[in-house]
């Protein structure tokens, strides 16, 4: 082990391998210990060095592996024996990734920390449907939101734009009730976006007014991203009948 301290770099690994940034992927080629995420594309450490240490501490809700404490203390502690650690993280690190929390840990330790952002699936899962987040006339804005928050959905009604949520398969019926409720027309346009940009990736178009059953006849699962909006249509000739109950 060298006496010198090595560096922690957050990556962004995108939603698959192929939507890593270049600067990712050097951080990465470049990596001793590379600690890994849940929703992570495992081909991205198919070329990896035989003598980097990979350590798994994916998150998934059911089968806890390794609290957040936990992680910090793992990067600070690479990152202190003089390796250059890779924090892979699904998406963009400081959306919804705890990135901000990492960093912090790193600083409060001395360690050299940086950031290499990544593509969000709350932008790149409507791309893949066709939507585009904002749209000239249509949509000026658009607002990502972890569905997780405690917040009453109703709030986001009066926002305007487009609506993305993460993390919200489970809290689908929530988001309907709490938007018809601030007020957006039951004929606004839903979609769902599963699995984006891995073989099993499936793209489900609705409404709010159909969006639960839209939802159970699918068997809609995590890890989707769902868009509400005027834009989940714009582009698409089908209109909102893709899905119709
Ligand atoms: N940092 C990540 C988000 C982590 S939160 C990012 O920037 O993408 C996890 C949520 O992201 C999931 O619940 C889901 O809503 C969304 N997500 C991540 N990968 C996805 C994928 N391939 N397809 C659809 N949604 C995805």
């Amino acid at each position: 082990m060298s006496t010198t301290r090595g560096t922690v770099t957050l990556v962004g690994a995108g939603p698959s391998a192929d939507l890593i940034t270049v600067a990712g992927l050097r951080a990465l080629q470049a990596a001793d210990v590379v600690i890994t995420d849940r929703l992570l594309d495992a081909s991205l450490l198919e070329g990896l060095r035989d003598d980097v240490y990979v350590v798994d501490a994916g998150k998934a809700p059911a089968m806890h592996k390794q609290t957040q404490d936990e992680i910090n203390a793992l990067l600070v502690q690479y990152a202190l024996e003089g390796c250059n650690v890779v924090r892979l993280k699904g998406g963009d690190p400081f959306v919804f990734g705890r990135g901000g929390e990492e960093v912090l840990a790193c600083r409060a330790a001395g360690v050299e920390v940086r950031v290499i952002p990544g593509v969000s699936s709350a932008i790149a899962a409507p791309a893949l449907a066709d939507i585009p987040v904002t749209h000239r006339g249509v949509a000026p804005s658009f607002t990502v939101v972890s569905a997780q928050s405690r917040v009453d959905f109703e709030v986001y009604a009066k926002v305007g734009g487009t609506l993305v949520f993460l993390m919200g398969v489970g809290k689908l019926g929530e988001i309907v009730d709490g938007l018809v409720r601030g007020g957006l027309a039951s004929s606004t346009g839903v979609a769902f976006i599963e699995n984006a940009y891995h073989p099993d990736q499936r793209v489900t178009r609705t409404t709010l007014a159909l969006a639960r059953a839209a939802a159970e006849e699918v068997g809609l699962r995590s890890p989707a991203v769902i868009v509400v909006g005027d834009v989940v249509d714009v582009l698409s000739d089908a209109g909102v009948v893709a899905f119709a109950a």
